[in-house]
């Protein structure tokens, strides 16, 4: 594995700090719940996000994106993030949705649906997992039968994030009996009779997480993402957009960055903690960034991004203990003080970063298989 160092160019600092301005005004301390990565949903400020051109940066000019580099994207992104701004609206469907249909998607699904990606307008979430099917995938039981003239699908889908909001599942269904080529993605409107959404109740309170229920819904084939059968290679693609990128470990981000804010100088402990954490963070952050160049240059850098998402969040996890350690007592979600509820629901849902996008476990294989094919 030789990940290249590299730096940000004169452009991308411009735009780095265009995407600054744009945040201080839009976005002024205060104003908003801050977030915890990739939460928040708030389709007003998504569309104004979009109107200057920062959704769907990855989707190509013809479909109404902005073919903007990958590099582009994670100075976008990690400013997002800093601020913990309410992104979770257009978060999938920019990140994944929209590059896979692009990618996959018939001439018609790639007219219908990327224009209104790219503004802001159209929410996706993600419908792979099922009750018992998330790290063995390929196990998924929920099925998509062709009855002459139509597909027909039965199944439920868990821990569906953003269900509730999104306006499409791009889902994962069994339509053949063959293991890993019997899998086929469906693009399936929120609204369509038979869906039923039903959110979870988070640990924190919160209730991003869904099940969704299919019941005999109905679709045409034009709703089909690529070939029958070619869903798991799909799928696979997909996870590399899921994994790797700045989005996977900037979930504290704003918590460290009040706490460091907040140190005393004479607090030498702390200070050396706050030290520690800030190299390992710069040095994922070069990751990251060199990753995002691979891709820029026609790489695929699958095991690079496994490794990325491993190491950072149990980089994330220690930030956590680090902080909650230095308050000095178990923070409390309940505080006035909306620093201390937040680093609370840290403590709370920390322990499900290292599982979202795949369990640490099963990245350590991705690593291990990657690097002994090369
Ligand atoms: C915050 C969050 C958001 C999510 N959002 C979505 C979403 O939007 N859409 C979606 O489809 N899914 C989503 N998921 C589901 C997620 O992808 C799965 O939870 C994850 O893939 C793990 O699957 P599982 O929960 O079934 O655990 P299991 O696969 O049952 O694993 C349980 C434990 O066993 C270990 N394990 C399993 N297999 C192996 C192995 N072969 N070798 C070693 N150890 C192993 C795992 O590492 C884990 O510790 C989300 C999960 C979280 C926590």
């Amino acid at each position: 594995m030789n990940l290249a160092p590299t730096e940000l160019t004169g452009d991308e600092l411009r735009l780095q700090s265009e995407v600054r301005s744009f945040l201080d005004e839009r976005l002024p301390a205060g104003s908003y719940p801050v977030q915890l990565g990739i939460g928040g949903c708030d389709p007003a400020f998504s569309r104004d996000l979009a109107r200057r051109g920062w959704v769907g940066m990855a989707i190509s000019r013809q479909y109404g994106g902005h073919g903007r580099s990958a590099v582009d994207r994670l100075v976008v992104v990690e400013q997002l993030l800093a601020r913990g701004a309410p992104v979770a609206y257009h978060w999938i469907a920019d990140r994944q949705s929209g590059p896979m249909i692009e990618r996959h998607g018939s001439e018609a699904q790639k007219r219908e649906l990327l224009p209104g990606i790219a503004r802001g307008e159209l929410s996706f979430s993600i419908g792979m997992s099922e009750p018992d099917s998330g790290s063995d995938l390929a196990s998924l039981r929920s099925r998509a039968q062709w009855r002459s003239d139509r597909w027909v699908l039965n199944g439920t889908k868990i821990w569906t994030t953003g269900a509730a909001q999104a306006t499409h599942i791009l889902g994962l269904f069994r339509t053949s009996e063959d293991r890993y080529g019997g899998l086929t993605q469906f693009i399936v409107g929120c609204d369509t009779p038979g869906v039923t959404i039903s959110p979870i109740v988070f640990i924190d309170g919160s209730s991003e997480f869904c099940e969704v229920s299919f019941e005999d819904v109905e679709l045409g084939d034009e709703h089909r993402l690529g070939e029958p059968g070619a869903g798991w290679a799909q799928n696979t693609g997909e996870l590399v957009l899921e994994r790797g990128g700045v989005d996977r470990w900037m979930s504290m981000f704003p918590v460290i960055e009040h706490w460091a804010s907040e140190l005393a100088p004479e607090d030498s402990a702390a200070q050396a903690d706050l030290g520690t954490i800030t190299a390992r963070m710069w040095a994922l952050r070069g990751l990251s960034l060199s990753i995002a160049r691979l891709v820029d240059e026609g790489g695929s850098p699958v095991t690079e991004a496994a490794m990325v998402k491993e190491l950072a969040t149990r980089w994330e996890a220690d930030c956590v203990r680090l902080v909650a350690r230095h308050l000095g007592r178990a923070p409390d979600p309940t505080s006035p003080d909306p620093w201390e509820a937040l680093l609370a629901r840290a403590v709370l849902v920390s322990p499900s970063w290292t599982i979202r996008g795949g369990t640490n476990e099963i990245l350590r294989s991705v690593v291990a298989k990657g690097l002994a094919r090369r």
